[in-house]
């Protein structure tokens, strides 16, 4: 089976790195919050081209700091999109602000800037725009956008580490970017893991602040903070991790790329290519077919993995049913959720692997 994530084919000498990250840690008798964290932050603020990070307990806390931080709660409005991991709305309504939630773009799945305007008030504080798939995209109009608007721009990088548009990597386009590092993202560590990523250093010191119970000196609590706190052993395994990451990406693209030009069948659609190569970092390799479920079944029987993101828009999850939304519907959302396959697209693939989801999605026949 040709599977959508395949962490024990990794690499020996990674696999033989991050064991002794892990006797490092374990040695130095220092388990949360330490060097290993203000180093691994310092390294990611500097692949982001950004003065300042901030280790966080995990993605969807990165979110609900940066909004935080940012003053937004309740009684704001933050506009996203409906077709995102649910973690992107949940960090909203844990900040106490209120979800509008704009349609997408049908042939990228990315939120659409028209829709976004129709989701305007003037409660809007800001837009967490979500780099799905991996692909930075337009973000001179998204920027453009926000400024017109005097509202902020967050980025939720959780599936794009380290896409480049125009020279500037994700995270570093508007007021701050957070990332994920869950093990199945494009950088992952061995448990839940976070960063919040900004140039602004008023904004970098109220995030550890909040991630730390709202601790501004040892039991000082001038607010109500969070426990989101990096662990040194995430930190150290993804320093180690991080290592390989240029070379991992450089693997998701080129399957990427065969798959853009190997995969001709009528009864499937491709979304459209990223803008510039950098833009896309394939945290997954997404297509539409109308027959999907028979699709993902054909391919279950050539021996090839694949999952949905996501099946159900965040609209239509139970508790979320009446959140406000684009007047004009997320209708390109819904039929994105209904038509969207996930194909394998990780570094550990041979190119064998690569030829046979080819085959295996070609030789679809749609009914
Ligand atoms: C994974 C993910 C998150 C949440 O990250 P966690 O570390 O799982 O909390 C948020 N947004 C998107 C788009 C994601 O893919």
């Amino acid at each position: 089976m040709i599977l959508m994530n395949d962490f024990k084919a990794e690499p020996p000498e990674l696999r033989e790195a991050m064991l002794n990250a892990t006797r490092r840690v374990l040695e130095s008798g220092w388990y949360v919050l330490g060097n290993e964290v203000e180093s691994f932050e310092k390294q990611w603020a500097l692949a982001c081209g950004v003065q300042r990070a901030v280790g966080v307990g995990n993605g969807m806390d990165a979110i609900e700091i940066v909004l935080r931080a940012l003053n937004i709660g309740p009684g704001d409005e933050v506009i996203t999109t409906s077709m995102t991991a649910f973690a992107t709305v949940l960090a909203i309504l844990r900040a106490g602000a209120t979800p509008v939630l704009a349609d997408i773009e049908p042939d990228t799945a990315l939120l659409s800037l028209g829709s976004a305007a129709r989701c305007i008030s003037l409660r809007t504080k800001a837009v967490v725009l979500v780099h799905l798939y991996g692909q930075v995209r337009d973000m001179n109009a998204w920027a453009s956008f926000c400024s017109q608007h005097g509202i902020a721009l967050v980025e939720d990088c959780a599936q794009a580490h380290l896409a480049a548009w125009n020279g500037k990597v994700a995270g570093s386009f508007g007021a701050a970017g957070a990332y994920s590092f869950y093990p199945t993202k494009n950088l992952g560590a061995l448990g839940d893991a976070g960063m919040v990523v900004t140039r602004n250093e008023a904004l970098a010191q109220r995030a550890c602040r909040l991630r730390n119970y709202g601790q501004s000196v040892r039991y000082h609590h001038p607010e109500l903070g969070l426990n989101s706190r990096l662990d040194e052993i995430h930190a150290a395994m993804l320093a180690e991790r991080l290592k390989w990451l240029p070379a991992f990406t450089e693997r998701r693209c080129q399957i990427a790329k065969a798959y853009l030009s190997g995969i001709q069948n009528p009864a499937i659609e491709q979304l459209a290519a990223p803008e510039e190569e950098a833009a896309h970092v394939y945290h997954l390799f997404a297509i539409t077919c109308e027959q999907r479920e028979a699709l993902q079944t054909h391919l279950q029987q050539h021996h090839v993995q694949s999952f949905i993101h996501y099946p159900i828009p965040v609209h239509h999850q139970e508790p979320c049913r009446t959140i406000q939304r684009d007047p004009m519907g997320l209708g390109a959302s819904e039929r994105h959720a209904a038509t969207c396959l996930s194909l394998p697209c990780h570094p550990q693939m041979s190119d064998d692997d690569v030829a046979q989801v080819v085959a295996a999605v070609n030789g679809f026949r749609g009914g």
